[in-house]
């Protein structure tokens, strides 16, 4: 519900993923706020994302808009651990909801006004002064505000404004993810790992893998995806640099997106599975034509406001995946940023006051939970390799 006495605020969101598209969605709900999205992709989004395990907090969030959440996800009734043979180890009853990033993604779209999200949109710069906010875009186009979110994501233009020292520490490690249609497997994998969270740990590295809708959304038996992630040590310097250029040559800084991993790359990772994980888990590897890479850095901010702008989502802390926890916590940033809003009647200063503390004792909890995990799996138990990593 609106406040009478609420003047409608405007807001500018740079970045138009997760983060940016639920703090718009929030704000709209909540406030009636006038809000715009700008999002630099003018490509299709859809082709970004693998799967997403969906948390309380973001099925909570998702419920305000009453929309039937079963029509994006695929379900598990249990979680496994498979050892080398493929061998289920440990088995246990565990309920939990997949979706794919591309579901999600459109789901969210198509709640947000299309007139209010402009894609190919850039921000170049921000200025600010006592009343407000002024957006430039890369065209030059400038846009007044009340409020500017940054939701642009690990590699955040804002957070470098603000925290020019600030950089993503590499976590010594990447993410191999992919999706491979169920299809194309035959019973035996298919029973292994349908309807479960399957999880397997090597030496210094794990993988997991879990069922999502098929590319086109439909989450009917047989034309479903199952979404893998292998998380891999890589050295820092030249080692992680050769495996972030892509097959265009240009190298990049955080990820290489699928169809853009260097063949002879893939294949060598592929063949690696093949030595080294449980059978039915190399076969989806090996499956995957077109597997992406993302390196896995650590971003945490000590303040997320300045003055009429703030960060959410990956622009503030970017936590490791390991407690699949990254969306919600956006969802939650963006609903309590509404509620702060609405319970200061709009006063944009007192409700980033408001706001601020308890994101920041939030993104701290689940920052440091999830290295907790990743080094515990990936790293041997010696204090000494964390701190040459972090050297
Ligand atoms: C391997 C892996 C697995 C994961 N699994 C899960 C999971 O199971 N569950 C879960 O909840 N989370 C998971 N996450 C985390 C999750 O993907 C993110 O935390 C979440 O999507 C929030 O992203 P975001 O919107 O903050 O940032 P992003 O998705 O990075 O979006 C930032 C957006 O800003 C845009 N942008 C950047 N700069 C500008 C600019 N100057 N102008 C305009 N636009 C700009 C970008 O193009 C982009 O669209 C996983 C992450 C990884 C790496």
């Amino acid at each position: 519900m609106v406040h009478a006495s609420l003047r409608r605020l405007r807001v500018a969101i740079v970045g138009g993923s997760m983060a940016g598209l639920f703090t718009g969605l929030a704000l709209r709900k909540k406030l009636n706020c006038d809000v715009a999205i700008y999002e630099r992709s003018a490509g299709k989004m859809e082709s970004r994302g693998a799967g997403i395990v969906l948390q309380p907090e973001l099925l909570r969030f998702l419920e305000q808009f009453a929309k039937p959440i079963s029509v994006i996800t695929v379900p598990s009734i249990e979680r496994q651990y498979l050892g080398r043979g493929s061998t289920s180890r440990h088995r246990y009853a565990a309920s939990q909801l997949f979706a794919s990033w591309d579901g999600l993604y459109r789901l969210l779209r198509d709640l947000f006004p299309a007139e209010c999200y402009h894609q190919g949109a850039k921000v170049k710069g921000v200025r600010q002064d006592g009343d407000g906010v002024e957006v430039r875009l890369e065209t030059g186009e400038t846009r007044q505000a009340d409020l500017l979110v940054f939701a642009d994501g690990l590699g955040s233009r804002g957070r470098r404004q603000f925290f020019p020292e600030l950089l993503p520490v590499y976590a010594g490690y990447v993410a191999w993810r992919g999706t491979v249609p169920e299809a194309l497997f035959d019973s035996d994998i298919l029973e292994l790992l349908t309807d479960r969270f399957s999880l397997c740990q090597i030496p210094q590295s794990h993988m997991l893998c879990y069922g999502i809708p098929g590319a086109d959304g439909s989450t009917a038996p047989g034309t479903r995806r199952l979404n893998w992630v292998w998380y891999w040590n890589v050295e820092p310097g030249q080692p992680l640099c050769r495996l972030l250029t892509g097959s265009d040559g240009v190298e990049r800084s955080y990820s290489v997106p699928p169809g853009l991993v260097p063949a002879d790359t893939v294949a060598g990772q592929q063949a690696i599975g093949r030595d080294r994980l449980p059978p039915a888990l190399a076969a989806l590897v090996d499956a995957t034509p077109t597997p992406s890479v993302q390196g896995i850095f650590d971003v945490a901010v000590p303040r997320m406001v300045f003055g009429r702008c703030c960060l959410v989502g990956d622009a503030a802390f970017t936590v490791r995946p390991h407690t699949a926890s990254g969306t919600s916590k956006a969802a939650v940033d963006a609903n309590t940023l509404a509620l702060a809003l609405f319970k200061a009647q709009g006063d944009v200063d007192a409700a980033l006051q408001a706001w601020e503390p308890r994101q920041l004792a939030l993104g701290r909890r689940i920052a440091a939970w999830g290295k907790d995990i990743g080094n515990r799996s990936q790293f041997p138990h010696d204090p000494a390799s964390f701190a040459i990593l972090s050297a």
